[in-house]
């Protein structure tokens, strides 16, 4: 089998029930009762109602890269925003929406399927040796569960967790990481992370239970030593397990600002760039390129420069009427960034499976 690249985007998670970006606020105050803790989406309520005016009418909500964006800009350059939103309020209101993000797709997670995940694992990788090798755009854990669950059925002389090419301390990781590549360059929700003394640990919430044997294990670990993600986010949470400092989670968020500094995501976004420069295929599924993702965008013509385009298959789900790649949105920046011969599939990410 030819060395074949999975990249999965925004979209693939949709397909499996998950939130896009711009839903993640309705969702929030839909399950307010949920999600609420110490005032936080009081406070994003607040400040959304104070300084803007969506478009959508009075129960929408302005696109979150483009309020994100707006704090860290008024963050960065040290500015108020108005007589209120002080620098240390946006701050606080900063840290209230990396919150809220965190705490819907948690939330969210209970209803997703890994099925369409696990078929194409199984397509691909079922009747033959080849090592997966998967990117993921999202910070949910669909594709780590898939593996899981694909190494417990076809694969059970390999350790099951994948390896997410970063420095995870988390003895039970460590002792069963298997050969399956997968690198997440957004983060993913179940890392925690120590920016005291940098160490990274992986662990799992109760939303996440029960889907592979393997990473029940690991939580029934985790709650025996009362490490569970609950409890080290909760507020005043569980210190690191080396130096006591408050750990947090590696969620980088959709804002034209991407920080990607934290040396574990540095260090994955270079296993990416050196994973796609071997590959053969490439299959995108679920992501629609859009401008202000400079940073995957230059990734991608970098890493895939020797790539023929016919060698690069894009996966789309939008309308029907725009199968056409030249009037298809999305598939006209791919188009300008790798040529017009891409295999390009418009009809979603399950009857793109079907078809392989
Ligand atoms: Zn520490």
């Amino acid at each position: 089998m030819e060395n074949t690249v999975i990249i999965f985007g925004a979209g693939a998670t949709k397909a499996c029930g998950g939130p896009m970006t711009n839903e993640i606020l309705r969702r929030a105050f839909d399950n307010a009762a949920e999600i609420e803790r110490e005032d936080f989406l009081t406070r994003v309520r607040e400040f959304i109602d104070e300084n803007f005016f969506p478009s959508g009418g009075e129960d929408s909500f302005p696109p979150l890269p483009l309020l994100i964006s707006v704090i860290d800009t008024a963050i960065d350059r040290k500015h108020s925003l108005n007589q209120k939103w002080d620098n240390g309020q946006l701050i606080a209101v900063r840290e209230a929406l990396d919150y809220v993000i965190f705490a819907v797709l948690n939330n969210e997670l209970r209803k997703l399927q890994t099925n369409c995940y696990q078929t194409l694992l199984q397509k691909l990788y079922a009747d033959n040796d080849a090592i997966p090798s998967l990117i993921s755009l999202n910070y949910d854990i669909i594709a780590d569960n898939a593996l899981a669950i694909f190494n417990e059925r076809h694969r059970c002389h390999e350790p099951p967790f994948p390896n997410y090419h970063c420095d995870i301390a988390t003895p039970t990781y460590r002792n069963k990481v298997g050969h399956a590549h997968l690198l997440k360059l957004h983060g993913s929700l179940n890392w925690l992370y120590c920016p005291s003394c940098n160490r990274l640990d992986v662990g799992l919430s109760n939303s996440e239970r029960s889907f592979a044997k393997v990473l029940e294990e690991l939580y029934s670990q985790q709650e025996a030593e009362g490490n569970t993600m609950e409890a080290r986010l909760s507020c005043h949470g569980r210190p690191c397990r080396s130096c006591n400092a408050e750990v947090q989670p590696v969620l980088i968020s959709p804002t034209y600002f991407k920080d990607y500094r934290n040396p574990h995501i540095s260090r994955i976004w270079y296993e990416a760039d050196q994973m796609l420069r071997t590959a053969e295929r490439v299959i995108i599924i679920g992501y629609s390129l859009p401008d202000d993702d400079l940073d995957v965008l230059y990734l991608l013509k970098r890493g895939l420069a020797h790539l023929g385009p016919e060698k690069i298959d894009i996966v789309d789900s939008d309308a029907p009427k725009h199968r056409n790649l030249n009037h298809h949105p999305t598939g006209q920046r791919y188009q300008t960034l790798f040529g017009p011969n891409i295999n390009w599939h418009t009809n979603g990410f399950e009857a793109f499976i079907e078809e392989l």
